[in-house]
Protein backbone atom coordinates (compact mmCIF):
# COMPACT_ATOMS: atom_id res chain seq x y z
CA UNK A 1 0.00 0.00 0.00
CA UNK A 2 1.30 3.66 -1.06
CA UNK A 3 -0.09 6.73 0.07
CA UNK A 4 0.30 10.34 0.56
CA UNK A 5 -1.80 12.54 2.83
CA UNK A 6 -2.11 16.66 3.26
CA UNK A 7 -3.59 19.09 5.42
CA UNK A 8 -3.48 23.08 4.50
CA UNK A 9 -4.19 24.20 8.06
CA UNK A 10 -6.81 24.42 10.56
CA UNK A 11 -9.05 27.07 11.25
CA UNK A 12 -11.71 29.13 10.53
CA UNK A 13 -11.72 29.69 6.67
CA UNK A 14 -14.06 32.24 5.03
CA UNK A 15 -16.22 31.13 2.34
CA UNK A 16 -14.50 32.50 -0.76
CA UNK A 17 -11.20 30.66 0.23
CA UNK A 18 -12.42 27.16 0.45
CA UNK A 19 -12.73 25.94 -2.96
CA UNK A 20 -8.89 27.28 -3.01
CA UNK A 21 -7.94 25.84 -0.16
CA UNK A 22 -9.52 22.27 -1.22
CA UNK A 23 -8.21 22.38 -5.21
CA UNK A 24 -4.41 23.44 -3.28
CA UNK A 25 -4.29 20.67 -1.09
CA UNK A 26 -5.54 17.75 -3.56
CA UNK A 27 -3.50 18.98 -6.25
CA UNK A 28 -0.55 18.60 -3.67
CA UNK A 29 -1.68 15.07 -3.13
CA UNK A 30 -1.09 14.37 -7.06
CA UNK A 31 2.35 16.06 -6.70
CA UNK A 32 3.44 13.83 -3.68
CA UNK A 33 1.62 10.79 -5.68
CA UNK A 34 3.85 11.38 -8.20
CA UNK A 35 7.17 11.73 -6.47
CA UNK A 36 6.44 8.62 -4.50
CA UNK A 37 8.42 6.17 -6.53
CA UNK A 38 11.64 8.47 -5.40
CA UNK A 39 10.91 7.24 -1.32
CA UNK A 40 8.57 8.56 1.29
CA UNK A 41 11.04 11.43 2.10
CA UNK A 42 11.33 12.75 -1.22
CA UNK A 43 7.68 12.72 -1.68
CA UNK A 44 6.74 14.59 1.40
CA UNK A 45 9.06 17.18 1.03
CA UNK A 46 8.34 18.34 -2.99
CA UNK A 47 4.47 17.90 -1.76
CA UNK A 48 5.56 20.88 0.87
CA UNK A 49 7.51 22.45 -1.81
CA UNK A 50 4.52 22.81 -3.69
CA UNK A 51 2.30 24.62 -1.06
CA UNK A 52 4.98 26.67 -0.21
CA UNK A 53 4.66 28.30 -3.44
CA UNK A 54 0.86 28.44 -3.48
CA UNK A 55 -0.33 31.47 -2.19
CA UNK A 56 -3.33 30.06 -0.70
CA UNK A 57 -1.43 28.84 2.26
CA UNK A 58 0.52 30.37 5.09
CA UNK A 59 3.57 28.78 4.51
CA UNK A 60 7.22 29.57 2.29
CA UNK A 61 5.33 32.32 -0.07
CA UNK A 62 2.42 34.14 1.82
CA UNK A 63 3.52 33.81 4.99
CA UNK A 64 1.85 35.74 8.08
CA UNK A 65 4.37 38.40 8.60
CA UNK A 66 5.17 39.49 12.21
CA UNK A 67 3.57 42.31 14.12
CA UNK A 68 7.25 43.93 12.85
CA UNK A 69 6.40 42.63 9.13
CA UNK A 70 9.20 40.15 8.86
CA UNK A 71 8.26 37.04 7.90
CA UNK A 72 9.74 34.21 10.13
CA UNK A 73 9.19 30.43 9.38
CA UNK A 74 9.46 27.17 10.97
CA UNK A 75 9.86 23.88 9.17
CA UNK A 76 10.58 19.97 9.97
CA UNK A 77 11.03 16.57 8.14
CA UNK A 78 11.12 13.37 9.68
CA UNK A 79 11.47 10.11 8.42
CA UNK A 80 10.27 6.48 10.34
CA UNK A 81 13.65 5.40 10.92
CA UNK A 82 13.94 8.59 13.31
CA UNK A 83 15.95 11.04 10.82
CA UNK A 84 14.57 14.73 11.82
CA UNK A 85 15.74 18.31 10.32
CA UNK A 86 13.79 21.20 11.40
CA UNK A 87 14.52 25.07 11.39
CA UNK A 88 12.84 28.07 12.98
CA UNK A 89 12.42 31.59 12.90
CA UNK A 90 14.11 31.19 9.66
CA UNK A 91 14.30 34.19 7.10
CA UNK A 92 14.32 35.42 3.61
CA UNK A 93 14.44 31.88 2.13
CA UNK A 94 11.91 30.44 -0.57
CA UNK A 95 11.52 27.06 0.68
CA UNK A 96 11.61 26.55 4.64
CA UNK A 97 11.48 22.71 4.01
CA UNK A 98 14.75 22.92 1.99
CA UNK A 99 16.03 24.06 4.68
CA UNK A 100 14.88 21.35 6.69
CA UNK A 101 16.04 18.92 4.56
CA UNK A 102 19.76 20.34 4.32
CA UNK A 103 19.50 20.22 7.99
CA UNK A 104 18.25 17.05 8.20
CA UNK A 105 20.88 15.41 5.69
CA UNK A 106 23.93 17.43 5.90
CA UNK A 107 23.98 18.96 9.16
CA UNK A 108 24.61 16.57 11.88
CA UNK A 109 22.13 18.37 14.49
CA UNK A 110 18.39 17.97 13.69
CA UNK A 111 17.58 22.02 14.83
CA UNK A 112 18.99 25.07 13.49
CA UNK A 113 17.12 28.61 14.17
CA UNK A 114 17.41 31.79 13.24
CA UNK A 115 20.62 33.73 11.26
CA UNK A 116 22.00 30.12 11.83
CA UNK A 117 20.15 28.17 10.36
CA UNK A 118 19.96 30.68 7.39
CA UNK A 119 23.19 30.49 6.54
CA UNK A 120 23.57 27.38 6.98
CA UNK A 121 20.64 26.40 4.74
CA UNK A 122 21.91 29.40 1.73
CA UNK A 123 25.61 27.05 2.08
CA UNK A 124 23.62 24.21 0.89
CA UNK A 125 22.04 25.50 -1.56
CA UNK A 126 18.72 26.78 -0.32
CA UNK A 127 17.06 29.49 -2.54
CA UNK A 128 17.15 33.17 -1.07
CA UNK A 129 14.44 35.56 -1.52
CA UNK A 130 14.02 39.24 0.16
CA UNK A 131 11.44 39.60 3.19
CA UNK A 132 9.03 42.01 0.13
CA UNK A 133 9.04 38.37 -1.73
CA UNK A 134 7.40 36.27 0.80
CA UNK A 135 4.73 38.71 2.33
CA UNK A 136 1.95 39.36 -0.12
CA UNK A 137 -0.54 42.36 -0.39
CA UNK A 138 -3.39 39.00 -0.04
CA UNK A 139 -2.32 37.59 3.16
CA UNK A 140 -2.11 40.82 4.58
CA UNK A 141 -5.97 41.75 3.75
CA UNK A 142 -6.22 37.90 5.70
CA UNK A 143 -4.71 39.00 8.84
CA UNK A 144 -7.92 40.08 10.11
CA UNK A 145 -9.30 36.42 9.44
CA UNK A 146 -8.48 33.29 11.71
CA UNK A 147 -7.20 31.05 9.34
CA UNK A 148 -3.91 29.50 10.25
CA UNK A 149 -3.30 27.38 7.19
CA UNK A 150 -0.14 25.74 7.93
CA UNK A 151 0.80 23.21 5.43
CA UNK A 152 1.47 19.39 6.78
CA UNK A 153 1.87 15.59 4.81
CA UNK A 154 2.46 12.29 5.37
CA UNK A 155 3.80 10.07 2.95
CA UNK A 156 3.62 6.17 2.48
CA UNK A 157 5.58 4.81 -0.25
CA UNK A 158 6.33 1.47 -1.99
CA UNK A 159 9.02 -0.07 0.37
CA UNK A 160 6.32 0.87 3.71
CA UNK A 161 8.61 3.53 4.60
CA UNK A 162 6.73 7.11 5.82
CA UNK A 163 8.22 10.52 6.31
CA UNK A 164 6.33 13.74 7.63
CA UNK A 165 6.76 17.14 6.20
CA UNK A 166 5.42 20.80 7.71
CA UNK A 167 5.78 24.10 7.05
CA UNK A 168 4.43 27.19 8.43
CA UNK A 169 4.39 30.99 8.66
CA UNK A 170 3.19 30.69 11.75
CA UNK A 171 -0.06 32.36 13.23
CA UNK A 172 -0.83 36.02 12.27
CA UNK A 173 0.43 38.86 14.61
CA UNK A 174 2.90 36.78 15.58
CA UNK A 175 5.45 38.27 18.20
CA UNK A 176 8.90 38.36 16.60
CA UNK A 177 11.07 35.22 17.75
CA UNK A 178 8.08 33.20 18.45
CA UNK A 179 7.91 29.66 17.63
CA UNK A 180 4.94 27.60 17.07
CA UNK A 181 5.02 23.40 16.95
CA UNK A 182 5.95 22.93 13.37
CA UNK A 183 9.33 22.31 13.53
CA UNK A 184 8.89 20.12 17.09
CA UNK A 185 8.70 16.39 16.39
CA UNK A 186 6.23 14.44 18.62
CA UNK A 187 4.23 17.92 18.64
CA UNK A 188 3.40 19.15 14.85
CA UNK A 189 4.75 15.74 13.49
CA UNK A 190 5.71 11.93 14.26
CA UNK A 191 6.04 8.79 12.82
CA UNK A 192 5.69 5.17 14.65
CA UNK A 193 7.57 2.67 12.30
CA UNK A 194 5.58 0.11 11.57
CA UNK A 195 2.61 1.78 12.72
CA UNK A 196 2.13 5.05 11.17
CA UNK A 197 1.95 9.12 11.29
CA UNK A 198 0.72 11.95 12.36
CA UNK A 199 0.59 16.12 11.27
CA UNK A 200 -0.93 18.87 12.80
CA UNK A 201 -2.12 21.86 12.41
CA UNK A 202 -3.56 24.68 14.68
CA UNK A 203 -2.74 26.75 17.49
CA UNK A 204 0.98 25.86 18.09
CA UNK A 205 0.86 26.83 22.18
CA UNK A 206 -1.72 24.30 22.17
CA UNK A 207 -0.41 21.54 20.07
CA UNK A 208 2.72 21.51 21.79
CA UNK A 209 2.02 21.05 25.17
CA UNK A 210 0.31 17.63 24.77
CA UNK A 211 2.71 16.24 21.84
CA UNK A 212 -0.62 15.97 19.74
CA UNK A 213 1.07 14.34 16.84
CA UNK A 214 2.68 11.81 19.30
CA UNK A 215 -0.52 11.26 21.18
CA UNK A 216 -2.41 10.86 17.75
CA UNK A 217 -0.28 7.95 16.86
CA UNK A 218 -0.31 5.89 20.16
CA UNK A 219 -3.69 5.51 19.66
CA UNK A 220 -3.55 3.80 15.97
CA UNK A 221 -4.81 0.86 17.35
CA UNK A 222 -8.23 2.30 17.63
CA UNK A 223 -8.01 2.78 13.78
CA UNK A 224 -6.79 5.69 12.03
CA UNK A 225 -10.16 8.22 12.21
CA UNK A 226 -10.64 7.67 15.83
CA UNK A 227 -7.04 7.84 16.56
CA UNK A 228 -6.76 11.68 15.68
CA UNK A 229 -10.77 12.39 16.98
CA UNK A 230 -9.10 10.79 20.61
CA UNK A 231 -6.31 13.04 20.30
CA UNK A 232 -7.82 16.12 19.80
CA UNK A 233 -10.36 15.27 22.58
CA UNK A 234 -7.64 14.51 24.84
CA UNK A 235 -6.11 18.09 23.78
CA UNK A 236 -9.46 19.68 24.80
CA UNK A 237 -10.09 18.50 28.23
CA UNK A 238 -6.34 19.49 29.19
CA UNK A 239 -5.46 22.37 27.27
CA UNK A 240 -8.80 23.28 25.76
CA UNK A 241 -6.81 24.09 22.43
CA UNK A 242 -7.61 24.33 18.46
CA UNK A 243 -6.38 22.15 16.29
CA UNK A 244 -6.50 19.52 13.78
CA UNK A 245 -5.00 15.68 12.70
CA UNK A 246 -4.13 14.03 9.96
CA UNK A 247 -3.67 10.58 10.18
CA UNK A 248 -2.22 7.57 8.27
CA UNK A 249 -1.42 3.89 9.23
CA UNK A 250 1.14 1.97 7.99
CA UNK A 251 -1.16 -0.04 5.45
CA UNK A 252 -2.57 3.16 4.30
CA UNK A 253 -5.49 3.85 6.11
CA UNK A 254 -6.12 7.50 6.53
CA UNK A 255 -8.44 9.37 9.77
CA UNK A 256 -8.54 12.66 10.30
CA UNK A 257 -10.25 15.15 13.36
CA UNK A 258 -10.00 18.76 14.53
CA UNK A 259 -12.15 21.37 16.15
CA UNK A 260 -11.72 24.35 14.37
CA UNK A 261 -14.18 25.64 11.93
CA UNK A 262 -12.56 24.20 8.73
CA UNK A 263 -9.38 21.93 7.82
CA UNK A 264 -8.91 20.98 4.48
CA UNK A 265 -7.03 18.03 3.86
CA UNK A 266 -6.87 15.20 1.54
CA UNK A 267 -5.19 12.09 1.02
CA UNK A 268 -4.72 9.78 -2.19
CA UNK A 269 -4.31 5.81 -1.54
CA UNK A 270 -3.84 2.86 -3.57
CA UNK A 271 -7.38 2.18 -2.20
CA UNK A 272 -8.53 5.40 -3.38
CA UNK A 273 -8.92 9.31 -2.26
CA UNK A 274 -10.79 11.82 -0.29
CA UNK A 275 -10.49 14.22 2.16
CA UNK A 276 -12.27 17.09 2.83
CA UNK A 277 -12.47 19.60 5.70
CA UNK A 278 -13.60 23.00 4.26
N1 LIG B 1 0.73 25.26 14.06
C1 LIG B 1 1.16 26.49 13.46
C2 LIG B 1 1.83 27.36 14.49
O1 LIG B 1 1.36 27.44 15.61
C3 LIG B 1 0.07 27.27 12.81
C4 LIG B 1 -0.85 26.48 11.94
O2 LIG B 1 -0.99 25.27 12.05
O3 LIG B 1 -1.48 27.08 11.10
O4 LIG B 1 2.80 28.01 14.17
Amino acid sequence: MVGIAVNGGAGRYPEALRADAIRGVRRACEVGWDALEMGALEAAVSVVRFLESDPNFNAGRCSFPNVDGTVEMDAMVMTDDLRLGAVAALREVRHPIDAALAVLLHSGNTFLVGDGARRFALEHGVEPCSNDELVSREQLARWGLDVDDTVGTIALDRGGRMAVALSSGGTPRKRPGRVGDVPLAGSSGYIVKGSGAAVCTGVGEDIMRVLLASRAVAHLGDGPEAAARRAIAEMVELVGGRAGVVVMDVEGRVGAGFNTGQMPWAFITDAGEGGGGA
